[in-house]
């Protein structure tokens, strides 16, 4: 591999874009240029076998396949991370006409190639990303991006209440609410009442935002029923949730899906998150 400190010869710059785990040609850390933190972030994959509960239709995982997360070899990770936070590689990667506050490190992430509440050493990764943090002296916060679906388990649970503590935050995915159009977005469908009990879990152990994913299929926006369905849900969350992460295709999905998907224009996005504003909640969007 090129000598990454090499600044005049980089291998490839971290971009908005570019959120490949394979980044660094490490197994389980990745850094990424995030407009959503504006800064680093530095992502966790510990579904390094592409495999996922899920099957989303804008999901930018290549080779998506149902499945869990296989074990993870925790010394390995927690090498990989320690080496990225003690950062020899790190900054030279970055595009020489990025601002210096966009060169801070602003969250580790657990964020990869599938549902990281599946790996069944859930609660290890979360120990290791503490302890690498508050070693490395980094105030930021620890993120578990997940579709919440197993938030059931007391081993997830256990995890959840870990990163709690650890000062992070959840980001609970709920991107439709009723069951035929959860289908088609993101290849399962659950009762609405069976997303309110695993968001009610994760919000009596953590901070959680909601994560909702607004695109249009086969040219058409969400429906007023998706979109009555929706606030309506989030109305009644409005006391327990942080707020809404909302967002759009910001990368092409690499599903067969994609073909159905179009992203909504700004207008769309912004008077969507009006709606959404409107039931007292605090809205962030990514186009
Ligand atoms: S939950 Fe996430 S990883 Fe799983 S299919 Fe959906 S977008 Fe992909």
């Amino acid at each position: 591999m090129t000598n990454p400190t090499d600044a005049a010869k980089p291998v490839r710059w971290l971009t908005f874009r570019d959120h490949d785990p394979d980044f660094l040609n490490l197994k389980y850390v990745y850094p990424v240029l995030s407009r959503r933190m504006q800064g680093i972030s530095i992502g966790i994959n510990l579904n390094t076998n592409n495999a996922c509960n899920w099957a989303c239709a804008y999901c930018q995982v290549p080779g998506l396949h149902r499945g869990d997360a296989p074990e993870v070899n925790l010394p390995l990770l927690e090498a990989e991370l320690k080496g990225l936070l003690d950062n020899p590689a790190l900054s030279p990667m970055i595009p020489p006409d990025t601002p210096e506050t966009m060169r801070q490190i602003r969250d580790i992430a657990f964020s990869g190639n599938g549902e990281p509440t599946s790996s069944p050493q859930f609660v290890e990764a979360i120990e290791i990303a503490r302890r690498q943090r508050d070693t490395h002296g980094l105030e930021i916060p620890l993120v578990l991006i997940t579709n919440g679906s197993l938030m059931r388990r007391s081993e997830v649970q256990a995890g959840v209440k870990a990163l709690a503590e650890a000062g992070g935050v959840v980001w609970f995915k709920v991107d439709r609410l009723l069951p035929a159009s959860m289908k088609r977005i993101n290849g399962i469908s659950y009762k609405p009442e069976q997303i309110q009990g695993r968001l009610d879990i994760a919000c009596s152990l953590a901070k959680v935002w909601l994560q909702t994913c607004w695109v249009a299929w086969d040219g058409q926006p969400p429906g007023a029923e998706d979109e009555g369905a929706y606030l309506e849900f989030v109305a009644r969350n409005a006391h327990q949730i942080e707020g809404v992460h909302l967002y759009g295709l910001a990368r092409p999905s690499l599903q067969p899906e994609a073909p159905h998907l179009t992203a909504l224009n700004e207008t769309q996005m912004t008077e969507w998150a009006n709606k959404i504003r409107a039931t007292g909640v605090k809205v962030q969007i990514s186009i």
